[in-house]
């Protein structure tokens, strides 16, 4: 009698110590169903950005790397995609173009606001200077920030002013990550080379 007394309290106490587990799983579930469909609102495409890649002038970078890069940093997570940006190649006729072009011809685009040494966004026009792409700039260079880096802060920036956004010339906190809308090609300005658009910086406007 006793033992069995001892079997039902120790049996109560398991389907106890299982329902808890069993509520722990479905709170875990909930939770993972919510956070799910939270990052899906969050991601949600709210724009859809055709473009074209092209050259112009005399090109010393690797083409096929240009275009392959560029497809990657448009399509990362990290990216303008955060502001709802769905980004989608296409061979010509794009609503942006993306130009990997000689100094010179930046500056051609358009002379009053383009300079040869730098990238430039102009209208639907994001112009990636050629001689930047290769060697970056030496806000970057003389942090030792690789190469890569730097391409995908000189992108997510031009594109960012074709998304409809002007320079912003500070980090929000003292030394804190370059918001990707300063201009750190000329200079860090105390702050943190940063490749990706901030949290403050996902929206659109002008689409
Ligand atoms: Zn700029």
């Amino acid at each position: 009698m006793f033992e069995s007394l001892i079997g039902l309290v120790a049996a109560a106490e398991i389907s106890k110590a299982q329902m808890e587990v069993q509520t722990t799983a479905d709170a875990y579930y909930v939770a993972v169903q919510e956070y799910t469909a939270a990052k899906a609102r969050e991601t949600a495409v709210k724009y859809t950005v055709t473009y074209d890649i092209s050259y112009r002038g005399t090109i010393l970078s690797d083409k096929d790397d240009f275009a392959r890069k560029v497809e990657s940093i448009l399509l990362d997570e990290r990216g303008w995609k955060r502001a709802g940006v769905a980004f989608r190649k296409v061979e010509s006729g794009g609503r942006m173009h993306v130009i990997l072009a000689e100094g010179a011809q930046v500056e051609a685009a358009s002379p009053t606001v383009c300079s040869p040494k730098l990238s430039c966004s102009v209208g639907n026009l994001v112009l990636i200077n050629d001689d930047r792409w290769r060697g970056g700039s030496d806000s970057y260079n003389e942090l030792g920030v690789s190469i890569e880096r730097y391409q995908e802060m000189v992108l997510n920036h031009e594109v960012g002013h074709f998304l409809g956004h002007r320079h912003i010339e500070s980090c929000e906190t003292e030394a804190g990550q370059a918001p990707v809308m300063l201009q750190q090609s000329t200079g860090l300005r105390g702050c943190q080379p940063n490749s990706w658009p901030l949290p403050s910086e996902l929206w659109v406007s002008g689409l």
